[in-house]
C-alpha cells in the first residue's frame, strides 16, 4: 500500500478511490466529520449536559470516544445502558458498554425493560404483543427507557450512535413504506418542542459504518459484536445490502440521499412558513397570503371593469 496521502507516514485504510490515510489522519479526518455535524445541525449547545445512548456496540463505542475527545470538559457526559434482557447475549454487551464508560470516566446507567415495564425482551417474546416484530418492540421500549433516564438525569441531549448508513436507510424504509409522516419528522436538528421528551441528536450522522469499524480498530476500541438473537429487521437488511452495493460502485450515495431528505425538507418548511404567514384583506378581511394585503377575490374586484374602490 501507498503512505498517507496527507503526511505521507504509514497507510492505514483506503478510504475511496483516491483517499489513503494514516491512522492518525484517518482519526482527526473522522473526528472533524463529528464537529461539522454537531455544528451542520445545530446539535449541542456550550456547557450542556447530555446522555449517550450505549449498548456497547462500535457505533455508540465510537460515539462515546469521540464525543469525550472533540468536547473535553465543555460539555458533561452521561452514559446509559439499557438492558433488554436478552438470556446468552445482552450480559457481555453491558460489561464491555460499562467498562468503556469507565476508562472515560464517564458516569454509567444501567437500566432495564424488566425494571421499566415490567417484562424483560425475552419474556416479550413469549407473547409479541399486538403482533409486532421483536426489533419493532424491541426499539420501541428502548426509546422510552432512553428518554425516562434522560429525563431523570436532567440533560438536554440524548446522543444516540446512528450513522449515515443508518439514517440513509431510515429514509429509504419511510420512502418505501410511503411514510411520509415519518419522512417529514426524520430531522437531524434536535426537537425541543415537547419537554417530556429530550431532544436526540445523532453526532455520527456524517460517518458511516466502515469508517466506524475503522475508527474502533485504529483507536483500539473494545466492543460487543455478537449479532442480537432476535434480529429480525428483513427489510431494512435488504435496503441496507442495496444501499452498501450503491456506496461501493457510486461513492456519495449515502449522503446524496441525507442531503436530499434535508434539502426537501427545507423547502417543505419554507412553504409552510409562508403559508404560515397571512394577513387580512384590507379590503373585506378575510385571511390572505398576499403581501399586498389584498384577498384574491377583492384583487379581482378591484380589476372588473365599472368598479370604483
Ligand atoms: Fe432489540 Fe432487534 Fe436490537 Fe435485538 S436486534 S436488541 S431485538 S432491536
Ligand atoms: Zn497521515
Amino acid at each position: 500500500m501507498k503512505n498517507c496521502n496527507k503526511c505521507q507516514k504509514e497507510a492505514f485504510v483506503q478510504t475511496n478511490a483516491d483517499v489513503i490515510l494514516c491512522k492518525t489522519c484517518f482519526t482527526s479526518v473522522t473526528e472533524k466529520k463529528v464537529k461539522q455535524a454537531i455544528k451542520k445541525y445545530k446539535m449541542i449547545q456550550y456547557e450542556s449536559k447530555i446522555a449517550i445512548g450505549l449498548s456497547g456496540g462500535k457505533d455508540s463505542v465510537v460515539l462515546m470516544h469521540i464525543l469525550k475527545k472533540i468536547l473535553g470538559t465543555d460539555v458533561k457526559l452521561f452514559a446509559i445502558i439499557v438492558d433488554e434482557g436478552v438470556e446468552g447475549y445482552r450480559p457481555h454487551g453491558i460489561e464491555i458498554a460499562v467498562k468503556n464508560a469507565e476508562k472515560l470516566l464517564i458516569p454509567a446507567h444501567v437500566v432495564s425493560y424488566k425494571n421499566y415495564f415490567g417484562n424483560s425482551l425475552d419474556e416479550m417474546m413469549v407473547e409479541r404483543p399486538l403482533g409486532k416484530t421483536s426489533c419493532g418492540i424491541c426499539g420501541t421500549f428502548r426509546r422510552k427507557a432512553l428518554n425516562k433516564k434522560a429525563l431523570e438525569l436532567q440533560v438536554d441531549y440524548l446522543a444516540t450512535g446512528h450513522n449515515m448508513d443508518d439514517e440513509a436507510e431510515s429514509i429509504m424504509l419511510n420512502v418505501v413504506r410511503g411514510d411520509s409522516r415519518r419522512f417529514t419528522r426524520q430531522t437531524r436538528e434536535p426537537d425541543k418542542f415537547n419537554e417530556k421528551l429530550v431532544p436526540r441528536i445523532k453526532p455520527l450522522v456524517l460517518v458511516t459504518q466502515p469508517e466506524i469499524v475503522w475508527y474502533a480498530i485504529a483507536n483500539n476500541l473494545e466492543y460487543h459484536d455478537d449479532v442480537c438473537p432476535y434480529a429480525n429487521e428483513a427489510r431494512r437488511n435488504s435496503i441496507r445490502e442495496f444501499l452498501q452495493k450503491q456506496e461501493k460502485s457510486h461513492t456519495g450515495t449515502l449522503k446524496n440521499i441525507i442531503n436530499f431528505q434535508d434539502k426537501l425538507l427545507e423547502q417543505i418548511e419554507e412553504e409552510l412558513e409562508e403559508k404560515k404567514e397571512l394577513f387580512d384583506c384590507k379590503r373585506c378581511g378575510e385571511p390572505t397570503d398576499d403581501i399586498n394585503m389584498l384577498c384574491a377575490g377583492c384583487k379581482l374586484i378591484g380589476n372588473l371593469p365599472g368598479i370604483k374602490e
